[in-house]
């Protein structure tokens, strides 16, 4: 038996489930990404504390996931053990609390909230992944923003200390968090929401839906928005004046990247299987068989077009995973 079949046997002995050579593509929704060498579904949060321990005692890397709806995963793979989070518990605490653990997905917890008449969550109406991916990357959508409704957040930092952070401990910025920067775990949230009316806020709820199947590709695998919008602030007065009637106050004045996109002529732009999508210009999908280095081809190519053309620097929403 080789290193690696005796860690896999000591993994085996003590993470019930945990496989060996997991292609991540069938993890992720941008259907893209290599083998993870070792991959483990956490169903409750003690076997999350009891793969991290044992990760860092084997000296494996580790990383951890909710629905893999922000990532784009090297085709090598994760050398290491992936951990995808999969606590669903969740319940209403008063009237107008809702606790979950970290791996509930958002459509559960809007489509719960909204049958409590509780307001808050519909903005996230269509929004892929778990709680705790939102909560990391304070996911936001149609002036909405998930550090709105947190009230206290359980986490585990790096020396695997649970900690109890308030919403303001959180240090929710747009689309990060303190657990973005340090790489904390979110274990359990704690979400509050207003009363109101059952059926406006499935009404509200639907919308969203609607509009995302309308208006973004989502007939084809990727991982939602690939660049974060553009502070007004980070453009020339020159380029905000192109782009003045495009500006959105979500959450704060930007210009959304798609119109950059458009703007310099790279919709529809394909390189192998990717596209940057035709129905939505800040979305790449995969349109069978990408992979993750044409997608890289792609953003590095939307990157050097946008900053020759406009002058600024899109950054990446989107999460790469590599470490091979
Ligand atoms: C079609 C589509 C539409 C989208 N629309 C939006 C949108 O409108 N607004 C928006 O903000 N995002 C959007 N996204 C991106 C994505 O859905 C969000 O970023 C989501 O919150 C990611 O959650 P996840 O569970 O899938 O995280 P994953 O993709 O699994 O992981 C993303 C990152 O979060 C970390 N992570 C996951 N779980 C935890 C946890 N419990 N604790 C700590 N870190 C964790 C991972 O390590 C990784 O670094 C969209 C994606 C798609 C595919």
């Amino acid at each position: 038996m080789g290193v690696k079949d005796n860690i896999f046997e000591a993994l085996r002995k003590e993470l019930p489930g945990v496989k060996r050579n997991v292609l991540l593509k069938y993890h992720t929704t941008f259907k893209i990404g290599g083998p993870a060498n070792y991959f483990f579904i956490a169903k409750e949060r003690e076997l999350l504390l009891k793969g991290i321990r044992l990760a860092k005692q084997y000296k494996l890397p580790v990383f951890v996931m909710g629905g893999g709806s922000n990532l784009l995963v090297s085709d090598k793979g994760f050398s290491g053990l992936v951990i995808k989070i999969q606590f669903t518990k969740w319940d209403l605490a008063q009237d107008d609390i809702i606790v979950s653990e970290a791996g509930v997905m958002m459509k559960d917890l809007v489509s719960a909230s909204v049958k409590q008449g509780l307001a808050g969550l519909e903005w996230a109406g269509g929004l892929p992944g778990t709680l705790g991916g939102a909560i990391r990357g304070n996911a936001g959508a149609f002036g909405g923003e998930i550090k709105d409704s947190v009230v206290e957040v359980l986490a585990l930092d790096n020396k695997l200390t649970l900690k109890k952070l308030s919403n303001k401990q959180c240090k929710f910025s747009y689309r990060s968090s303190i657990f973005k920067e340090k790489n904390w775990m979110v274990l359990f949230a704690k979400l509050q929401g207003k009363k109101g009316d059952k059926k406006n806020l499935a009404a509200i709820a639907s919308s969203h839906i609607n509009y995302r199947k309308e208006k973004h590709p989502l007939e084809y695998p990727n991982a939602g928005s690939v660049f974060k919008n553009v502070d007004v602030k980070k453009l020339s007065p020159k380029v905000q004046m192109l782009f003045l009637d495009k500006v959105k106050k979500d959450p704060f004045p930007i210009v959304p990247s798609a119109w950059l996109i458009i703007g310099a002529g790279l919709t529809g732009k394909k390189i192998g299987r990717a596209q940057i999508s035709q129905k939505h210009s800040n979305y790449i999908v995969n349109l069978g068989g990408a992979t993750a280095k044409e997608v890289l081809a792609l953003i590095d190519f939307a990157k050097k077009t946008i900053k020759k053309k406009y002058g600024v620097v899109l950054e990446q929403e989107i999460q790469y995973l590599n470490n091979n």
